[in-house]
Parts: structure tokens; sequence; C-alpha cells
């Protein structure tokens, strides 16, 4: 959980929309997984090559940036890659942003979590991690992220993350990125999670725009078609979202708030944000959010080269090293370039920016996001063992397939569970 300043910072940019809520930051170019989902450049690469090691931002360069975005009032960063866990410095990162008051949360696939290494950098008060985890079947999640073995290794992360981390004022997140391999899976996903204790983002996944310009590192997926979800299963994309709807407001830990489940469904039939959404909400994305980026007046990105961009999806050649960095965002001046930049795009919905929108741009939003805080604030999960978390994985893959048989969509459903397996 954030500190009173963290949180009085939060406020101010909500209210002024003037000061960055949130900020990412690549401080790891590679990563040791494959994802068929990620268009980054380095995740598919060699990551013990010594091109890594010079293709990262050093502690120095760190130190810098954290310094001049203390001064754009920044609460908070989430440390991505690439996957961070691959620097062996991580623990002088966080210090360095500490120095800078500058909160932190870890990105990261769990695969290369290990005991010693949570509890180091929980003494320095990092307690807030954000975890991939794609589906409850190991092989499909070996085969979803290019290596097999991938799935338990991020299973006993998760269990160290559960083991080490304290059981009250934490909050630690389960990201899936939804797509034809694992939607039917999406509820029992979010039961699980709720059952150890974490809390729950779905990810619709995001798909290169081929008018798009200027793009390197891109996170988008600029292939596997295999993950797009045909129009002839749309009808189950609404029929698994109401479901998630009606499990958040039954108190499973969906984090995502319900603007964003709605808009979801839109995006994963159309590949961008809806402007034409039948629920309540679409009054407010209709008329005051429509394609909206908010970027960078309420996020951005620095890439490992420690340029600050609207997203991952994007480049540009604003240095967050130069010298002169503050007085040329504080003129204005670095605004107006990357406003440019989102003019172009044809708009996303990656949570942790087009959430942050929502929040301050959304009455409903906001006092969602309220009750959130307030939930997280009084939740007590309990400590698992990885042996306990596996044993509930598999009980719940288990009442998935068994409920499954007397679900109105069975042929659908048969032909998406199977889809992994056939595949891998
Ligand atoms: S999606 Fe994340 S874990 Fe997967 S290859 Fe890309 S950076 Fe690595
Ligand atoms: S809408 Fe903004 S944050 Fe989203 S992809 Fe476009 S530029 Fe990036």
């Amino acid at each position: 959980m954030f500190n009173f300043s963290t949180k009085l910072k939060f406020l101010r940019a909500a209210i002024t929309k003037k000061n960055p809520i949130y900020a990412q930051i690549a401080i790891e170019s590679h990563c040791n997984l494959r994802c068929r989902m990620c268009g980054q450049a380095n995740s598919n690469s060699n990551y013990n090559n010594s091109y890594r090691a010079s293709s990262n931002l050093s502690l120095e360069q760190i130190d810098r940036i954290a310094f001049n975005l203390q001064k754009t009032g920044l609460p908070l960063i989430v440390l991505t890659g690439g996957e961070p866990f691959l620097r062996s410095d991580l623990d002088e990162i966080i210090k360095i942003f500490n120095k800078h008051k500058i909160a932190t949360r870890i990105q990261t696939n769990a695969t290369l979590i290990t005991k010693d290494k949570v509890e180091k950098l929980l003494a320095l008060g990092l307690t807030e991690y954000s975890v991939s985890l794609d589906t409850l079947d190991a092989k499909k999640q070996d085969y979803i992220n290019g290596m097999e073995g991938s799935w338990e290794k991020a299973i006993r992360g998760i269990a160290t993350l559960s083991e080490v981390l304290p059981t009250t004022t934490n909050f630690s997140l389960i990201n899936t990125v939804v797509s034809n391999y694992n939607l039917l899976e999406l509820p029992t996903i979010s039961k699980f999670v709720t059952a150890i204790g974490f809390f729950h983002s779905l990810i619709p996944v995001h798909f290169e725009i081929k008018s798009q310009q200027q793009r390197e590192n891109i996170f988008r997926s600029s292939s596997s078609s295999n993950l797009i979800i045909s129009a002839t299963d749309w009808e189950i994309i609404d029929d698994i979202y109401s479901q998630l709807l009606q499990m958040k407001k039954s108190g499973h830990h969906i984090h995502n708030s319900k603007i964003f489940l709605q808009q979801s469904k839109e995006f994963l039939k159309y590949g961008k944000p809806s402007n034409s959404s039948s629920t309540s909400s679409s009054k407010f994305t209709k008329n005051k959010f429509k394609n909206k980026c908010d970027s960078p007046n309420l996020y951005f990105h620095i890439n490992s080269r420690g340029h600050m961009t609207p997203c991952l999806d994007l480049i540009s050649d604003i240095s967050v090293l130069d010298p002169q960095f503050i007085s040329k965002y504080m003129s204005g001046e670095i605004n107006k370039k990357l406003k440019q930049l989102t003019s172009n795009c044809s708009g996303c919905i990656y949570p942790c920016y087009a959430e942050i929108s929502y929040f301050c741009h959304s009455f409903s939003a906001f006092i969602e996001r309220g009750f959130g805080e307030i939930k997280y604030k009084r939740y007590k999960r309990k400590s698992l063992t990885f042996d306990q978390i596996l044993d509930m994985s598999k009980k719940y893959s288990l009442s998935s397939s068994s409920s499954s048989s007397s679900s109105s969509s069975f042929e659908s459903s048969k032909k998406h569970n199977n889809f992994g397996h056939q595949d891998v």
C-alpha cells in the first residue's frame, strides 16, 4: 500500500490532470521468455549475450532519470522490461527510486523470482508485484511463453510472493492477457486468483495496427493470428465478460473497472476502443473518452534508452537524461511532442494507461477505485505454499472442465479448451 505522501500526489494528479500519476520504465531490454503475444524487439533474443548489459540503462542513468521524474511530481513507477529480474542490481534500482520518493512496483513473469530476492526487495519496502499468468493449464502456458516449465516456475514465483510478502497492506496483481487461447478459462482464473488472495487484471491482447508509423520495440503482437478471437465466437466474449462483471459484483478480486471490462469486449472484437457501447458507460466513453490518450499528462513510458514515449508501443527522441529535460517538460515542449505522437494512434486499452484515464475522467470509475482501495486496505490473505497453490490450481481447473459440460456453449468450449493442446 502507498504511503500518505504518494496518495497525496495521486490525488493532486487526478484533480489537476497536470502531473503524471504513473510511469513505466524498461530497466531491462531482454526477457527469458518468448511469449507469442509479445512484440518487444529483444524478448526473443539470447538474453545471455554481451549486448544485453550494454543495451540497458546504467544505475547512474537511472539515478538521473529518477531525479528528473521526481521534479514532475510522479508518485509511482513500474519497473518493467523485458524481465526486470534479469538485473542483478534490482535492489540498487529500488534504492534509487526510494531516494527520490517515487514508489515502485515490479512487473514480472515471476519465473526468476527467489525467496532471497523477494526478501531483499521487501527490506527496501517493495511489496507491489504484477505477475503474468495466462492460464491454469501448464502445457498451454508453456506453449504461449515459448518455454517448457515456465508455468510451474511462475507458480513457484507466485508462491514465494505469497509466503514472503506481508499478508496485509500489500497489493499483488496477476495479469492475464486475454486471447483465443484462454477466453473460456477467464472466470476460472479469476476464481483461482481470488482464492489465493491476489487480485486479477485482464488485458485484451493488442495487435499491431498496420497503418501506424514510427514503431520500434512495439509490445503489440504483429503476427500470431491464432490469438485473435474469430467473429463466430464473439457471443462467447459477451457471455464470458457478463460472467466476469457478475463475479466482480459478488466480490471476486477482479481489479479492472467496470468500464474497462465493458471496453474489453469491444476491443477483443474490433481491435480498438469502442464508441458504440450500449453499456451504462457509453455516454462517458462516447462523449468524453473516445480514443483519448492522456499521455503524457497522466502517464508515460521510458524505454531502455532513457527515452520518454507515450507508451511502450511508440518511440520518440525525448531523452529523460537530457540536462534540460525539466525545463522542457515544464514549458510544455515535451507534452506537445508526445501529443503529436498520440494523435496518430487509434487507441489502446492497456490497463496501466486506460484505467488511469477512466479514473481521472469518470466519476463512477473514481468512486469504484476509491472503494477498491478501502477493500484492499482491509484485506488479509493467507500465506500459501507452492504445493497448496498447485493443488488449488488443479482444483479450479477440474471444476471448470466439469461445469463447462453443462454450459450452453459446450461445443465452443470444447474447441477452445482443446486449442492449446492441439498446438502444443
Ligand atoms: S510478454 Fe513479458 S514475459 Fe513475455 S516475452 Fe514479453 S516481456 Fe517477456
Ligand atoms: S492510446 Fe496512448 S497509450 Fe495507448 S497505444 Fe496509443 S499512444 Fe499508447
